[in-house]
């Protein structure tokens, strides 16, 4: 890169546009361009506009005092420029990292109103993109690439600040400080961004720790309610499967029963048909016996009366059975008072004594008062014994409606052993005559008894049954309401249980999960969504810290890159220093030393958990923290640089800045009147200098001196007039060689 041309409108004595070009450079040599003119003709204003279009910022180093000093403030005639603008035009910037024009324009403006703009390429920029294109370009813009009239040895008297910025420019690490910077900026964002994730995730943790304390109950609830779900699919399976198998039994026996009154029955008839088909043949017969018209009126009699206790003996069964049954589902249908119930209802009477109490104590208490509480107990106490109103009850009426019909029964049982009776005298008085006939009707009156009692006993056997099965209907609907959908699985559960250990221990399951408590829908939706946000923070803070080990990981290693180059770089530096010391005194020894920050500060490893700023100090150990300059002259002995004359202390500098300039070459420097202090030889050997120099660096030389003119390529001359405004004129180097000096 090099300058091409700078334009300046309205800048200090520049009033009118004035655009001064430079020479491009030779393949093996960039230009050296000498500006002449007499004092005060605005040459070192052209050095304070290149100064400016680069972005200084401070008015000292601009020599003014506010920042619209550097507008054209007119003069005899001259109304005062409106704004200051000035354009410096790179050429070669194609070598710029990430720039592919191979021009570039910058221009600065400032307008009296204070509005001021960068510009690059017509484009508007920031001033930091700027300083981030000089420093990839390498232009030392805050030390040596423009140096003030006058300010030549300032590298001497400079505080260990002024020339760690020299150094730094000097060693070209400055675009690995703007890395570093950049680096540290990030760390402080997400050092920020950090402490805020810590702050939240502090704010929610309690809420957090509440929320799980409450959801775990909800996994012991859970836990339990499994437990209880086992527990009643064992208890109820056990009971359904135990019925089962009773119900299956006394079908059996049932049948059985039916299978034996069918074959009584048949019995039975078949003794009736032989009997009246005898009775008939005989009472048709020749011979009327008197035993013989007896016989049939009594046994239709007793028939009768047989079916007439068959009758009683149904009703009464269907009583029985009517009691049986409510017997069974009293059994099943009792329930106790819900445990939630009764402490509601203790509660409440504990409520009720404290309101007592406090109105015993202001004596307005009432006999009502205790009616209330005397209503409320019992109340609970009815309650709690509230058992089936048929077992507390028993039905008096149906067991005397039992009781008559077994009296009847009685009777009828008198009047057919009284019949019976009529039939044994009948037969007894008849003799042998009809002796078959009577053996016949024995025979029907036993057939009788047996059907009578095998009804007897079938009837028994169906109470029984519907015993069984009304259980059967009760268990399900049971089963229904405390197990609902798992009542096939505990009907599927054919091993059988301990169905009396079982009972109390799903009790206690019951009574443990009344004192959990329910959980709210809500409270388990905000938990999770509470802890989702607890661990997407988690998982933030942990990459957040990944991150910032990550940055202080490439600021440690862009430290160690900026200690290794400005350390090489300083070795060179030491040596080109030392070498053009002798060239610039004939001999002599000169010396850089190097302050460290060793023993200032040190870089604390890991995370301070104060200052939470490890790498807050900006210098490593090893950082070159100050400069000491030694240098002695040919033949003296003096060792301090404050005891150098003038223009010792000039050569000194210039030694210094070249050596500089031989290490880390800036595309372009600026050098106004640097030589003003040499004597005529030192003036020549500055010349060679510059012009060993020139083959990386591009020289604008602002002089007076007529050796340094021959050693430029171009010349240009600054004149000024009445009305305070500066021209431009080129000058022929020849010209100079004939007067020996540019001065008008
Ligand atoms: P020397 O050879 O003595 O160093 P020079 O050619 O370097 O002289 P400059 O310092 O460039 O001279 O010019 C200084 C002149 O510029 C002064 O006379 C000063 O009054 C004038 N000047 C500075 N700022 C302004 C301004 N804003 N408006 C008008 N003139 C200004
Ligand atoms: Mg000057």
């Amino acid at each position: 890169m090099y300058l091409k041309e700078v334009t300046l409108q309205g800048f200090k004595t520049f009033a009118k546009k004035t655009t001064i070009a430079f020479l491009s450079p030779k393949p093996d040599r960039q230009g050296i361009t000498a500006i002449v003119g007499p004092n005060g003709s605005g040459k070192s204003n052209v050095a304070d506009a290149v100064r400016w279009v680069l972005g200084e910022q401070s008015m000292k180093a601009l020599r003014g005092m506010s920042t619209h000093d550097v507008i054209f403030s007119g003069a005899n005639g001259k109304t005062r420029a409106g704004f200051a603008e000035v354009t410096v035009t790179f050429g070669g910037t194609e070598h710029i990292e990430g720039i592919e024009s191979a021009e570039l324009a910058l221009t600065r403006r400032l307008y009296r109103d204070g509005e001021s703009q960068y510009l690059l390429n017509g484009q508007s920029v920031r001033l930091q993109d700027i300083h981030m294109l000089l420093a990839q370009a390498n232009v030392g813009q805050k030390s040596y690439a423009i140096i003030n009239q006058g300010h030549i040895d300032h590298i001497l008297s400079a505080s260990p600040e002024e020339r760690k910025a020299f150094f730094d420019d000097a060693t070209g690490v400055k675009p690995l400080q703007l890395k570093r910077h950049k680096a540290l900026l990030k760390i402080e964002g997400t050092r920020r961004n950090l402490s805020q994730a810590e702050l939240l995730l502090e704010e929610i943790a309690p809420r957090l720790n509440t929320l799980k304390r409450l959801v775990r109950r909800l996994g012991q609830r859970e836990e339990i309610e499994a437990q209880l779900k086992e527990k009643n699919i064992h208890y109820y399976g056990t009971l359904w499967n135990t019925l089962a198998l009773q119900l299956a039994t006394e079908m059996k026996v049932f049948t059985a029963h039916e299978k034996i009154v069918k074959e009584q029955t048949a019995a039975l008839e078949k003794e009736r048909t032989a009997f009246h088909t005898l009775e008939k043949a005989e009472s048709g017969g020749k011979t009327k016996n008197p035993g013989t018209e007896g016989i049939t009126p009594l046994q239709a009699r007793y028939e009768e009366l047989q079916s007439q206790r068959d009758a009683l003996r149904e009703k009464r069964f269907a009583v029985e059975k009517e009691m049986e049954l409510s017997r069974a589902k009293s059994a099943s249908n009792w329930a106790p008072l819900p445990l939630a119930k009764i402490i509601e209802h203790v509660s409440g009477i504990v409520a009720l004594v404290a309101t007592l109490k406090k109105k015993i104590k202001s004596g307005a208490l009432s006999e009502a008062d205790l009616d209330d509480l005397q209503s409320a107990s019992s109340t609970l106490v009815t309650r709690l014994r509230k058992t089936a109103p048929e077992i507390t009850r028993p039905d008096t009426e149906k067991q005397k409606e039992v009781a008559v019909l077994f009296k009847q029964d009685a009777a009828l049982v008198q009047e057919i052993e009284a019949v019976k009776a009529q039939i044994q005298s009948l037969a007894s008085a008849s003799k042998n005559e009809r002796q078959e006939l009577f053996a016949l009707q024995r025979r029907l009156l036993a057939a009788q008894e047996s059907l009578h009692d095998a009804e007897t006993s079938l009837n028994e056997r169906r109470v029984v049954l519907a015993r069984l099965e009304t259980r059967r209907e009760d268990l399900e609907k049971e089963m229904k309401e405390a197990i609902g959908e798992l009542a096939p699985d505990a009907k599927a559960y054919t091993k059988g249980a301990d169905v009396d250990a079982l009972s109390p221990e799903i009790q206690q399951l019951r009574h443990t999960l009344d004192m959990i408590g329910g959980i709210d829908e809500e409270t388990v939706a905000e938990y999770k969504e509470t802890r989702e946000r607890h661990d997407f923070l988690d998982g933030q803070i942990t990459d957040l810290v990944q991150a910032l080990t990550d940055t202080e990981k490439i600021i440690r290693e862009l430290d160690e890159q900026i200690k290794k180059t400005s350390s090489q770089s300083f070795k060179n530096i030491q040596q080109h220093f030392e070498h053009y010391f002798k060239i610039l005194f004939r001999g002599g020894s000169a010396r850089l030393e190097e302050v460290r920050a060793a023993d200032m500060a040190e870089i604390v490893p890991g995370v301070d958990s104060e200052s939470h700023s490890p790498l807050a100090i900006r210098h490593s150990p090893q950082d070159i923290i100050g400069i000491d300059i030694q240098a002695t002259p040919p033949g003296k002995k003096l060792k301090s640089i404050n005891l150098l004359s003038g223009g010792e202390r000039a050569l000194t500098s210039i030694a210094l800045i070249s050596a500089v300039m031989a290490t880390n070459p800036s595309p372009f420097v600026i050098l106004d009147e640097v030589d003003a202090a040499l004597d005529e030889t030192n003036t020549v050997r500055f010349a060679e200098i510059i012009q060993e120099l020139s083959t990386h660096t591009q020289f604008i030389l602002i002089t007076h001196n007529r050796a340094t003119m021959h050693a430029a390529d171009a010349l240009y001359g600054v004149s000024i007039g009445q009305d305070g405004v500066s021209q431009l004129l080129s000058v022929k180097l020849e010209e100079v060689a004939k007067n020996g000096t540019a001065r008008r």
